[in-house]
């Protein structure tokens, strides 16, 4: 079940591979179970941030405008990584 309305690693390690696309271009894949082991549990939002922070995207330290656009490629059949 989600915790606070938001999904974390935890529940996501069925997907195997933690895909995220930007539209500046980066594409990356990460195996979820060695990101879950190196990093710990996070909430995939907090998660996306991380990301996007070690892959250097110039905008990640953005937070209210022109926000980095990183985001998770969701496997077939998954609609969001946020529930509300
Ligand atoms: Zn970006």
């Amino acid at each position: 079940m989600p915790r606070f309305g938001t999904w974390w690693l935890s529940e996501r390690l069925y997907w195997k591979k933690i895909r995220v696309t930007c539209e500046c271009g980066v594409m990356r894949q990460y195996d979820a179970k060695a990101l879950f082991d190196r990093i710990g549990d996070r909430s995939m939002p907090a998660l996306l941030g991380e990301i996007s922070a070690a892959i250097g995207c110039e905008k990640s330290a953005n937070v209210y405008r022109d926000r980095c656009k990183l985001t998770y490629e969701m496997p077939p059949g998954e609609l969001s990584a946020s529930r509300h």
